[in-house]
């Protein structure tokens, strides 16, 4: 299958061919075509799966068809949950937009309003946003009445971060007959609210397992005790020179106190979390890309929508506190069929969440140790017993784990069973 052969014009087919995509990813074959249809969609899909394109060549595609160029009156507009997600989005679209004339614009938050709507008066055809800028931007006069195609993208994430108010004001206030794309990592049952509410008669699309991660994907956790975690994490980018390291920590105060700790090592660091301005994260991030940073530590605000190429290495200093982002974060790595290496450091503390992750994913995630950094039983044994009541106070919820998998695919399901059958024929 080709991207010719999906009904793609000249000037897009030039743009990714420079971009050196050769064949089209599975949700891009399912989506073009019915975007191009005028369809609406619900799509599961992670980052990592060219979901982008999928939305953005169609879309622009459609744009060009339209003969009000003249007007350039806002088109599509296409919602996402961060700020550094929608200046992804228009990165890409503005790459492959590289032969049309079409104008992109990002208004996210933290950003000046007043020169942002200096650019919106010269005219633009798609605007890439948060809700609530967008929002904003909307009860300040933007024309929004000749809106053809709105995108949710990462819709789960949108409303995780609270913006179900912001997107159910937007959605009476576009043109009747327009295209509705969501776009979801996860299929939650707030998602399926939300779908109910703005999409008519859509078209689904399933690409992947839903929270499962990556095939391409080696994912490795290390035991370790939890004040040496930090000096493995050196010990590990040092000794296996990894180029460019992801770093996710649960809160921004370990955030902080990491960073600090391995720029003491030696170790170029950026930081990225939710306490640090706007510029200031685009100014690390463009420094990680660059390579001129070499270990990016963040929390999991960063986690979603960041387009880093070729990452070749996640590690998780500390698990996230909610499973399903576990997904989102090694989601950095093993890009469209790259191979990716995602590395957890756990504690004593964090066994027990592994064993919920690996529920969610449906795959064992293999333990092991690293020589020098084996966990000290002694001091760790007098901790068990409340480990261990901690452990039995969060066995995971039966009923919730099967409403979940009943909502996932029927392979997780099916995998969840046989793993139930298999434990219960062994004994041990
Ligand atoms: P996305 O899921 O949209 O964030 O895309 C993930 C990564 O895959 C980005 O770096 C894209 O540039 C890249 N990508 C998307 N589609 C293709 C394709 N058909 N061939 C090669 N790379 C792609």
């Amino acid at each position: 299958m080709s991207f010719e052969k999906l009904g793609l014009i000249k000037p897009l087919l030039s743009a990714i061919s420079e971009l050196g995509y050769e064949h089209p990813t599975t949700i891009q074959k399912r989506a073009i075509p019915l975007v191009l249809a005028k369809s609406d969609i619900f799509a599961t899909a992670q980052t990592g799966t060219g979901k982008t394109a999928a939305f953005g060549l169609p879309i622009l595609q459609r744009l060009r068809k339209t003969d009000a160029r003249a007007d350039r009156a806002v088109k599509a507009v296409i919602l996402s949950p961060t700020r550094e997600l929608s200046i992804q989005i228009f990165e890409d679209l503005d790459n492959f937009a590289k032969y049309m004339k079409v104008e992109c614009a990002v208004l996210v938050g933290g950003k000046d309003i007043i020169s942002q709507q200096k650019v919106l008066k010269k005219g633009v055809d798609i605007i890439i946003a948060t809700p609530g800028r967008f929002l904003e931007h909307v009860e300040r006069g933007l024309d929004i009445k000749s809106i053809e195609v709105l995108v949710l993208d990462e819709a789960d994430r949108m409303l995780d971060m609270g913006f179900t108010k912001d997107i159910r004001k937007i959605h009476p206030l576009l043109p009747k007959r327009h295209q509705t794309l969501l776009f979801s990592a996860t299929y939650s049952d707030k998602v399926r609210r939300l779908s109910k509410l703005v999409l008519k008669s859509p078209a689904f699309i399933e690409t992947s397992k839903k929270n499962s991660t990556v095939d391409t994907i080696n994912q490795v956790a290390y035991l370790v005790d939890t004040d040496r975690k930090a000096e493995l994490l050196a010990y590990l980018i040092g000794s296996r020179n990894y180029p460019q390291v992801l770093v996710f920590t649960r809160t921004k105060v370990s955030a902080n106190e990491l960073f600090v700790e391995l720029q003491k090592d030696g170790l170029k660091c950026g930081l990225i979390h939710g306490d640090i301005s706007q510029a200031k994260r685009l100014k690390t991030l463009k420094e990680f890309k660059e390579m001129k940073v070499r270990v990016l530590v963040a929390t999991d605000i960063a986690s979603r929508g960041l387009d880093i190429e070729e990452l070749p290495y996640v590690i998780n200093y500390e698990l996230p506190s909610v499973p399903e982002d576990y997904v989102h974060r090694v989601g950095r790595t093993g890009r469209a069929g790259r191979n990716g290496e995602a590395i957890s450091l756990i504690d004593i503390y964090e066994k027990f969440d592994i064993k919920e992750i690996e529920v969610v994913i449906g795959q064992k995630i293999p333990q092991e140790t690293v020589d020098g950094f084996e966990p000290d039983p002694t001091i760790r044994r007098k901790d068990q017993d409340e480990i261990k009541l901690k452990a039995e106070h969060k066995k995971p919820d039966k009923k919730k784990v099967r409403q979940y998998n009943k909502n996932t695919t029927g392979m997780l399901t099916k995998r969840t069973a046989k793993k139930r059958k298999t434990t219960k024929r062994d004994p041990k």
